[in-house]
């Protein structure tokens, strides 16, 4: 194959659909037919990027090694394909204008009216086709965010019309997910908000080729003849995606349904007949037939959204299944954790996972959990702010120093075990300026993490803007807190653990970022190990 060709994929009907699953599992099925794939996300939505969104309005903010903040979705792109994504793979309508600003003040523009067409959609459609002037994909999946038909969606779908002319129609296909409801009153399923989604597209001069329909009921012929007639398209063009116990099903789901075929045969891909899914049915088979259970509290103050955590719960799932364990999460709200509920919040856990955070909201409920953790064996990993919550804990009730905090919750402390960076003192502006992206790290050699990577240097993602404050190091170590991951440039800590417990780490990284399928990361594996052993 010689020129990239490009996969759009637009939702109707209602957002939460699932595009970024749909758009992942496609591109699991090429790759696994031979193809280069990637994925990118345009979101409609004013922030240059999610860095400076709380967990609550959209989840997790996810971070790509080269240190863009970007949406979960691309979480799910580099778990299903194994790959790894960049900043090129996630652009806002933030972003767009904003280079488009820039240009104008530059005077790139001088003499002209700066226009949404053609200014912001020609700034849309270069992004769009930036990955693939590298050369390096078959084809490029691009998931449009939010709904046909919302205000803010309009110039990218302007943009991708204008492309299917640009690139030719033969080398783009138009995927739209849309919503199947089921009606309980009459006992049918429903096609008319997708007869109508399709004509917010039409209307907006897109044909689609291909409908993929969530449902949580079989469709009948009927069903997709009916869509295919209405909708313009083929029957083979009418995909069902019914609700499945597990995400990592998609992928199958969709084979069977054979969206791989229909999307090659839409872009005039020579077919390819081979398909190396094995890997991939083998984890899903591990993950459904797992031969024990172990039960992993998750602290953290976002718990009312299961999204803010989504790359830890992933990647304590990769983890379960190759333990043969199913891994049952409960997530508990630091702010309701004191020491009169403690015993209680935690009781019959095998393994506490404390989670990454900003501000004092809820951090007391977070030491109280370490302590539990420290003080009654059980498995404990502590993840950014979780580790940072684990150095205060031991400084406060092993070292004796009561009053130590890390100063992005108070200034007045005497022992400021977590303190700024020195390159973040200087910084005023919020957006993309912490400590963000892939860091080497050097392992101390009998630590048990290096056990578990069972290599010495290592590269992790971060983001933050605190660190561990090396003035305390000696005095972590003659008690038992041993720093066993260290960057070898800045010489900051960014591992700690008690080797005298039976596992208790954390990590100043965020590991969660860089587990997938086909290769779980080793320290959530370790851990889940450990709770697995703790629950005998
Ligand atoms: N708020 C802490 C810091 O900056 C931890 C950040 C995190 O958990 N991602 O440094």
């Amino acid at each position: 194959m010689t020129k990239t060709k490009y996969v759009f994929v637009t939702g109707g009907v209602t957002s939460s659909l699932g595009k970024g699953i749909i758009s992942a599992s496609l591109g699991r099925l090429l790759q696994a037919r031979g193809f280069s794939v990637t994925i990118q996300k345009l979101d409609p939505y004013i922030n240059v990027d999610p860095g400076t969104l709380n967990p609550y309005e959209h989840g997790e903010c996810y971070v790509t090694d080269d240190g863009a903040e970007t949406d979960l979705d691309l979480g799910h792109y580099e778990r299903f394909l194994d790959i790894q994504t960049s900043q090129a793979n996630n652009v806002t309508t933030g972003r767009i204008y904003q280079s488009v600003i820039n240009k104008e003040r530059r005077g790139d523009y001088l003499g002209k009216t700066v226009q949404v067409i053609p200014h912001i959609t020609d700034e849309i459609k270069r992004r769009i086709t930036l990955l693939g002037k590298s050369g390096k994909y078959d084809i490029i999946i691009t998931e449009i965010g939010g709904t046909v038909g919302d205000i803010e969606s309009l110039p990218y779908i302007e943009a991708v019309r204008q492309l299917r002319w640009d690139l030719g129609h033969n080398n783009t296909a138009i995927i739209h997910l849309t919503l199947v409801p089921f009606l309980n009153a009459s006992g049918e399923l429903k096609t008319k908000p997708t007869q109508h989604s399709v004509k917010v597209l039409l209307e907006n001069g897109i044909q689609p080729d291909i409908l993929v329909l969530r449902t949580e009921h079989q469709l009948t012929k009927e069903i997709r003849k009916k869509v295919a007639l209405f909708c313009n398209v083929n029957l083979e063009s009418v995909i069902q995606s019914i609700d499945v116990s597990t995400i990592y099903e998609v992928p199958l789901l969709m084979q069977e349904e054979n969206l791989d075929k229909t999307v090659m045969a839409r872009l005039n891909i020579e077919p390819r007949d081979g398909i190396d899914l094995k890997p991939w049915r083998n984890f899903v088979k591990k993950l459904k037939n797992a031969k024990r259970e172990v039960n992993i509290a998750l602290v953290g103050k976002y718990v009312e959204l299961y999204d803010s955590y989504k790359s830890i719960l992933e990647s304590l799932t990769h983890a379960g299944a190759l333990n043969d364990a199913k891994v049952n999460v409960t997530c508990l709200h630091s702010e309701m954790i004191s020491p009169e509920t403690v015993n209680e919040d935690l009781a019959g856990y095998h393994g506490i996972v404390v989670a990454p955070g900003f501000g004092d909201r809820g951090i007391e409920g977070k030491i109280f959990a370490v302590q539990y953790a420290r003080e009654n064996e059980i498995p404990f990993f502590g993840i950014c702010l979780g580790l940072q919550c684990a150095v205060i804990e031991f400084a406060r009730n092993i070292l004796g120093y009561k009053d130590a905090h890390s100063t992005e919750m108070t200034n007045i402390t005497t022992h400021p075990v977590i303190d700024l960076m020195e390159e973040q003192k200087g910084v005023t502006e919020k957006g993309g300026t912490m400590r963000l992206g892939g860091y080497a790290c050097e392992l101390v050699e009998e630590s048990r993490v290096y056990k578990a990577y069972r290599k010495k240097l290592i590269r992790e993602r971060h983001r933050h803007r605190y660190e561990f404050n090396n003035d305390f190091l000696e005095e972590f170590e003659s008690k038992g807190m041993v720093a066993a991951g260290i960057n070898p440039e800045s010489n900051l800590v960014e591992i700690m653990e008690q080797p005298g417990h039976p596992w208790f780490i954390g990590t100043q990284f965020h590991p969660e970022y860089s587990s997938t399928v086909l290769n779980p990361h080793p320290l959530f594996i370790s851990f889940i190990k450990a709770a697995v052993e703790h629950a005998g």
